[in-house]
């Protein structure tokens, strides 16, 4: 493509993109098509002659537009947001326009200065230690790994990357600890490492869903007894299902009596930290190993964008770094090059679209929009309460709300049983989600079925929320009861 003819459809998109967040309440937030949809409109194989830019953003159009859930419309309320802003696209097209792979220092200098540089700003701003050095990830799920591997050449002195698992073996078993509410990307994490999904062990809950940390210390002891070797603790700070809390204080130290690497998933909940008043959910963080937070969930950049911290990097690299005689340059001793700090070797140069977000925000800006989420899901929270026939099934620490209908709530009638409730709530959940005026999701706490509403879009103001509650009053399952 010749540099014009980008310029010209690089204006028409940027005007596409700016009309498309302002208008972006137009769109149905759920994809409304049926599985095959999309693929059906697309050939079989790649065009043997290339395509007009008009016929190609024709399709963009008529075929991609239909099939997407609009993420970052004001009625998102589904699973956890994943929010962008204008100065992370802006960020992300420059970015793109460099087109730099930002694998070592001497690759681009500025790439990794940067995100040496921001991720220290972020830092400062979650009141981590100083020690806590950042690197960026693609996603929680990869940096969770990083920490599982971590661990486990922590515990085995490096004999499991030298020698592989069956060298260690005979040794015993590897056991990581996490709460039944941990998110499935530990497991899987426990899977890759070749730990084994039946080494992870489920720490039991509280009433507030966060973890027991009594059940932690016995698990641990009888482990230890039974001639298994405790690796790992992951705690959890902002649970999916209910954003519950993991008390971290006892559970670094009993990591610490242990041995154990201390890993902290805060994956949505961290950057609600960036707040003094929430500050306390990382209370007892200076004694993680490593800490995971999203700044691609609720920090206005754009997927991906994973921030994390280790108190040792040097252990990062003792567990991932390699060096071939291609990629070692003059410099290796003097400078970090970010490819020995997880998995990739290429690296996308985020750190540009995470510069851009906390400078035009600043500190004041971002804290502003946060605490009108959480100041959102008060309100919602408090009209559930307030309401004859909705109940709340667990605490709202941050912004997401876990509940239910029950129009026998409080009432003299016998209760519903659990298998009524839940064809209600399903039945709820099926139509809202099919008026397409907003997005909510389903979890299970306890075993019960809950409706979940998880508030944190860019766009989204107290409107959308009460439009949420209004189509969940509104819906005819409801009307049928009252
Ligand atoms: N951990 C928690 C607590 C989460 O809520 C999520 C989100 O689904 C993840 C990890 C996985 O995040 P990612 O998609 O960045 O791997």
């Amino acid at each position: 493509m010749d540099p014009e003819t980008f310029r010209r459809f690089g204006h028409e998109a940027v005007d596409w993109v700016a009309d498309y967040l302002q208008g972006v309440e137009r769109y149905p937030v759920l994809s409304p098509l049926s599985p095959g949809e999309v693929r059906g409109k697309i050939p079989a194989n790649c065009p043997q002659t290339g395509e007009s830019m008009e016929t190609i953003l024709k399709d963009f159009q008529e075929i991609i537009l239909p099939g997407i859930t609009h993420w970052n419309h004001p009625r998102f309320f589904a699973y956890f947001p994943a929010n962008n802003s204008g100065p992370s696209i802006l960020a992300e097209l420059l970015s793109a326009g460099l087109g730099v792979n930002a694998m070592l220092w001497q690759t681009s200098p500025a790439a990794t200065e940067l995100e040496e540089a921001v991720m220290d700003w972020l830092r400062q701003m979650l009141g981590l230690p100083e020690g806590f050095r950042g690197v960026i990830q693609d996603t929680a799920s990869t940096a969770t790994l990083c920490a599982l591997l971590c661990a486990r050449e922590q515990l085995s002195q490096f004999q499991i990357n030298a020698g592989g698992l069956s060298s260690w073996c005979e040794r015993g078993a590897l056991r990581v600890y996490a709460s039944q509410e941990a998110h499935s990307s530990v497991e899987k994490g426990v899977k890759i490492a070749g730990l084994g999904a039946r080494n992870l062990v489920p720490i039991s809950v509280d009433d507030a869903y966060g973890l027991d940390p009594e059940d932690l210390e016995r698990r641990v002891r009888e482990d230890r007894e039974r001639g298994f070797l405790p690796c790992c603790v992951v705690a959890t700070v902002g649970t999916t299902s209910s954003t519950a809390l993991d008390p971290l204080q006892p559970i670094g130290e009993i990591a610490r009596r242990h041995g154990l690497w201390f890993h902290v998933d805060a994956a949505l909940a961290g950057s609600a930290a960036i707040l003094p008043e929430m500050r306390w959910i990382l209370e007892g963080i200076e004694q993680a190993d490593s800490l995971v937070f999203n700044p691609h969930k609720w920090l206005f950049t754009n997927f991906d964008c994973s921030a994390f911290f280790c108190r040792h990097p040097q252990a990062l690299t003792a567990t991932f770094s390699i060096l071939p005689e291609y990629l070692k340059t003059d410099l290796d001793r003097q400078v970090t090059n970010f490819r020995d700090w997880g998995i990739q070797l290429g690296r996308r140069f985020r750190a540009l679209k995470l510069w851009f977000v906390l400078r035009y925000y600043g500190l004041d800006g971002l804290q502003e929009r946060l605490r009108e989420h959480l100041s959102l899901a008060q309100e919602f929270k408090g009209w559930i309460e307030e309401s004859a026939d909705f109940e709340v099934l667990a605490p709202v620490p941050l912004n997401t709300i876990c509940f239910r209908f029950n129009p026998r709530k409080g009432a003299s009638q016998a209760a519903l049983s659990p298998e009524d409730l839940e064809g209600l709530n399903k039945a709820i959940l099926d139509e809202v989600n099919h008026s397409r005026t907003i997005f909510i999701t389903h979890t299970r706490l306890a075993g019960a079925f809950c409706l979940r509403l998880c508030i944190g879009q860019t766009q989204t103001r107290q409107e959308h929320v009460v439009a949420a509650w209004e189509a969940l009053q509104g819906c005819g399952v409801v009307r049928g009861y009252r």
